[in-house]
């Protein structure tokens, strides 16, 4: 799944690059930096990539996140629609700008279910967040209906899924602004960095102020600089540019097999009645980072993870469950809303009512998935035997079920 398990003398190439001239920063130093802009190159490369009309690389995806809704307007008094399945970030993006994120139902897509969207529209709505969960997509074709009836902004946390599409439009450049994560452990990688991808010039060029402190960049040099508004340091620096750089002109092998790697481990899987696999609005674009799917209940599914565990097997194959990191029912943190300075009063009482929330409708579907995460360096050996395995784990689980039932 993650550029890191392709990492070499590409990387090594652009990074020493920047090394030769010592200009560790993306801004300035014009002369001694003799040319080498990396962070402009990755930009410029991503936009072509991806097309998408500008892109602003930040420090990170969560900074991306939070870069994206400033520059778009959100604030206090906002609330921003967004899945009880994510990674934290999603909702730490939210609370840093003072909004408050409203969290609702993720149904057989594991993204949002535009349903509980509309049902979660207020007049204080100002923006749906859809996540593009696990390398494939959101419904964004109901959820951009939803946003024009009611005037929303459309964000795409695009995190997980770079270099997936909807109805060939990369994901991430079809809303009002959309991010990636360059972080360690996703599709390509910068060691850490994320980008806010829009078509709007007016959202990069406040992108481009807002990540370097609402510096104009319109000076004679950086000290002449303007402050139109206030800003943040989130910039990306040259040597995570240069590690990205190397790492995009590798994209289109991964995503290569990536998708052979999964539609072959689905045969194994595809072949048990019981099995069913998560709903992609457009198959033809998933990214295939991973292979999601459902068990017929949780009795089943959390004694497949448990067979898997005690066969020494269970690396890769993740139950989102009862993971800490990825859905409503561990977030302690954001249910008691445990924050170290103080939010504000419509933050706290948004967070406090996620503790008697009904979230049956995500249980549902979260409860009996298993997503395996899809590698790069697999040899067809290799691939068959995880096939194999996880057939044979899943029959035998099943057979001795069906036998106390
Ligand atoms: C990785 C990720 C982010 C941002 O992560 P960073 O580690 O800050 O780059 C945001 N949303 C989702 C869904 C992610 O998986």
């Amino acid at each position: 799944m993650p550029g890191f398990e392709f990492f070499g003398e590409e990387e090594r190439k652009e990074v020493n690059d920047v090394m030769e001239t010592g200009i560790l920063m993306r801004y300035g130093f014009d002369g001694p930096r003799k040319g080498t802009w990396k962070a402009i190159e990755l930009e410029q490369a991503i936009c072509e990539r991806f097309g998408s009309k500008y892109a602003q690389l930040t420090s990170s995806g969560t900074t991306a996140l939070t870069t994206a809704m400033a520059v778009l307007g959100i604030g206090a008094g906002d609330e921003v629609i967004m899945p009880c399945f994510t990674f934290v970030a999603s909702f730490e993006a939210v609370l840093s700008v003072g909004a408050v994120p409203v969290l609702v139902d993720v149904d057989d897509t594991l993204t949002l279910n535009p349903l509980a969207v509309r049902g979660a529209v207020t007049p204080k709505t100002k923006c749906i967040m859809p996540v593009h969960m696990c390398g494939s997509m959101a419904n964004l074709g109901e959820l951009q209906a939803i946003c024009k009836e009611h005037n929303l902004l459309l964000l795409e946390d695009a995190c997980q899924s770079i270099g997936a599409t909807y109805q060939g439009k990369a994901l991430g450049t079809i809303g009002d602004a959309g991010t990636f994560s360059f972080d360690f452990v996703k599709t390509i990688t910068c060691g850490e960095g994320g980008v806010v991808m829009t078509n709007s010039e007016d959202v990069y060029k406040k992108c481009d102020h807002y990540t370097d402190h609402g510096h104009d960049h319109a000076g004679v040099d950086r000290g002449a600089d303007l402050h139109p508004f206030l800003g943040y340091n989130f910039r990306i620096s040259e040597l995570h540019a240069a590690v990205g750089l190397a790492q995009i002109r590798k994209l289109d092998t991964f995503l290569t097999i990536q998708k052979k790697n999964n539609k072959a481990l689905r045969v194994y899987l595809e072949q048990i009645p019981e099995i069913t696999f998560r709903a992609v609005p457009d198959e033809a674009g998933d990214s295939c980072t991973f292979l999601s799917w459902f068990l017929p209940t949780e009795e089943l599914t959390r004694a497949v993870i448990a067979e898997l565990k005690a066969q020494g097997i269970l690396a890769g194959n993740f139950y989102w469950y009862d993971n800490n990191w990825h859905y409503i029912r561990k977030w302690d943190h954001l249910k008691n809303a445990t924050s170290l300075n103080n939010l504000n009063d419509a933050q706290k009482q948004a967070l406090l009512q996620l503790q008697t929330q009904d979230f049956s409708k995500s249980d549902h579907w979260l409860g009996r998935c298993i997503s395996t995460a899809i590698g790069l360096t697999w040899t067809d050996e290799q691939l068959k035997e995880k096939g194999e395995k996880l057939q044979a784990v899943v029959k035998k689980v099943l057979s001795e079920k069906l036998v106390e039932a």
